[in-house]
């Protein structure tokens, strides 16, 4: 038996509190059965046992109402206390009131007083721990298995944490990567490139060494740092060079950063990396030039100097914005069926030529215009959804995105309703995909836009699922129809051990709420086929299709009309 299945044969341990001693025994009577149990009788006593007991508390069935230190009183001592805060909570109560009270501090699931269905309660236990063991051994891979440094993902969280811990210091962000890396590969073989990669790890450690900071390889080549102010950047570039000067076959490699100065908690990290990279990108065909520092006023001169970025309704008007489709499968079925499609956005610049959407739609969430893009692509897509109808007879669901702005918008139902309206659509023809970090952002919020829309008739994707930021009490209670699994998972498919088990257990999260599993990112049969394997039911990837433009789309509906 390997340790997963050990640990989760072996008994776990649970913690009743409340007052009531007929409550508390009622309790234990129905759970001695699978579990150990361990009784308190107000929240003072709980928190004295927890930090007394030497084993793991798998869940705290928890009453409200108690005396000396009520049931929020002791959510609120748990979720200050490190060792704590990670045992999910069931809040016992008959009063519905408290539930969004005590959601707010952190419960995961509520349990109706009387006691009358045994079963329920448990299948509700073993639910919530299966849930959140399966969410801890996620979180696991923290790290990039070949560097050892943090992965993206945790390291934008880690440094959430790094800037509150050091209000006092400024800190900065600092991109690193190689000009041309791909060509390392090419000549010298993937092998090698791999350890060029561990070597500037390495080089990256070496800077790191005694200083406050935290490092992490984002993706390929692109390392980010995000370390206390050094005097002279030249120096993450000499340690990296010390590293890789004296491996054998490697030419002359050009290593380029990029800084972002004086880190505060005014954006989300991830801000702050990407405003190094573009730094760095800025002098991308500039050899001689090795470290851009980020200059604000600099950017915004490129960027919104730009006529056309600066005139929005210009450049939709001229059509240079230009909605794609990328087929989404299902394969739950013998073969794949060409079922549904993403919206995402592309823009060809008259000057700039072709600008990825990595780039600019977090430009356009910073000064705000994200919203009218986002309605402008959900107007083309209703309209193009309408045209496949008029067209081919068919009426094809197309999901597409909206930022955590759109969000904020009294307007959005009604906008929504107006643009499928406008197109004889009903509702559910839009899907709308919605990121995971936004749910976790505006818990109360969110219920209710996401509720609202999804009351409409509109079918809610969760997009992102896994990326590690949001809750577990959030997402059993989030209004969603289906959970898309972040690209990462599939990327780590073949790379990581234990990549397929984590994948299992993301979609058997997701089927565990009643929702299908989406998953993105697939590019090769190999992972299609453990993809598969492991129970997703619609898959979106390179190894289909890239996102093409309309007329490339309309032949695809037709080949699959076909086929039929
Ligand atoms: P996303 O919503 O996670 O969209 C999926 C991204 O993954 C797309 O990148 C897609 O082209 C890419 N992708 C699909 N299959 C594969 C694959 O097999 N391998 C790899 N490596 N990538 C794959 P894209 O089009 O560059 O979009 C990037 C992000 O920009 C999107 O991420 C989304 O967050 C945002 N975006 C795109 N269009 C819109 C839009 O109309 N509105 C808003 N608000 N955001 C958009
Ligand atoms: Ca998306
Ligand atoms: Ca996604």
């Amino acid at each position: 038996m390997n340790t997963e299945a050990l640990i989760r044969s072996s008994r776990r341990t649970v913690l009743v509190v409340e007052d009531e001693a007929v409550n508390r025994e009622m309790l234990g009577f129905i759970l001695q059965d699978q579990y150990e149990v361990l009784f308190a009788g107000n929240g003072r006593e709980a928190l004295e046992r927890l930090r007394a007991f030497d084993g793991t508390v798998a869940m705290i069935l928890l009453d409200i109402n108690m005396p000396v230190m009520n049931g929020y009183e002791l959510m609120d001592a748990l979720r200050a206390d490190a060792a704590l805060s990670s045992i999910p909570v069931i809040v016992l109560t008959s009063d519905r009131e408290a539930e969004v009270e005590a959601l707010g501090r952190g419960a995961m699931d509520f349990i109706p007083k009387p006691y009358d269905m045994p079963q329920v309660i448990l299948a509700r236990v073993r639910r919530i721990i299966e849930f959140t063991e399966d969410r801890r051994l996620i979180k696991d891979i923290e790290h990039d298995e070949l560097t050892g440094l943090y992965s993206r993902n945790f390291f934008h969280e880690y440094c959430e944490t790094l800037a509150a811990d050091h209000r006092d210091r400024e800190l900065d962000m600092i991109s690193v990567d190689v000009d041309r890396f791909r060509l390392v590969n090419e000549i010298n073989g993937k092998a090698f490139g791999d350890q060029v990669l561990r070597a500037i790890a390495d080089g990256i450690r070496d800077v790191l060494a005694g200083r406050v900071g935290i490092a992490c390889r984002s993706d390929a080549d692109l390392f980010f740092i995000l370390m206390e102010r050094l005097p002279d950047y030249n120096e993450v570039l000499r340690r990296i060079r010390r590293r890789i000067d004296d491996m054998e076959g490697l030419g002359s490699l050009h290593l380029r950063a990029g800084v972002y100065q004086r880190v505060d908690q005014s954006r989300p990290m991830e801000w702050f990396s990407n405003a190094a990279k573009s730094a760095s990108g800025s002098s991308r065909n500039n050899y001689a030039k090795s470290i851009t520092i980020y200059d604000g006023a600099l950017m915004e001169k490129a960027l919104y100097n730009q006529p056309l970025i600066g005139d929005m309704d210009e450049a939709l008007r001229q059509k240079q914005f230009k909605v794609f489709f990328q087929p989404k499968y299902r394969i739950d079925g013998e073969k794949p069926v060409l079922y549904s499609a993403e919206a995402l956005v592309r823009w060809v610049h008259p000057e700039l030529g072709f600008i990825s959407p990595g780039v600019f739609i977090s430009l356009f969430e910073e000064n705000g215009l994200i919203t009218r893009l986002d309605t402008y692509v959900w107007q083309e897509t209703a309209a193009q959804i309408r045209r496949w109808r008029e067209e081919l007879g068919i009426d094809f669901p197309v999901s597409v995105n909206l930022s955590r702005q759109d969000l904020f918008d009294p307007g959005l139902l009604q906008k929504m309703q107006r643009i499928t309206a406008e197109n004889g659509l009903p509702a559910g023809k839009l899907h709308l995909e919605v990121t995971e970090s936004a749910y976790a952002q505006d818990v109360e919020l969110m219920l209710q836009v996401v509720g609202e829309l999804r009351g409409a008739g509109f079918r809610i994707e969760m997009d992102d699922f896994g990326s590690g930021y949001s809750s577990l009490n959030m997402l059993c209670l989030m209004p969603v129809d289906m959970l898309k699994i972040d690209m990462k998972f599939v990327q780590n498919l073949l790379k990581a051990d234990g990549g397929y088990r984590i994948l299992q257990l993301v979609v058997s999260m997701a089927h565990s709420m009643g929702l299908p599993a989406i998953v993105e990112g697939v590019e090769n049969q190999a992972q299609y086929e453990l993809v598969r394997q492991a129970g997703c039911d619609v898959v979106q990837g390179y190894y289909f299709s890239r996102a093409v433009d309309a007329d490339a789309f309309i032949r695809m509906l037709r080949d699959s009309l076909k086929s039929e």
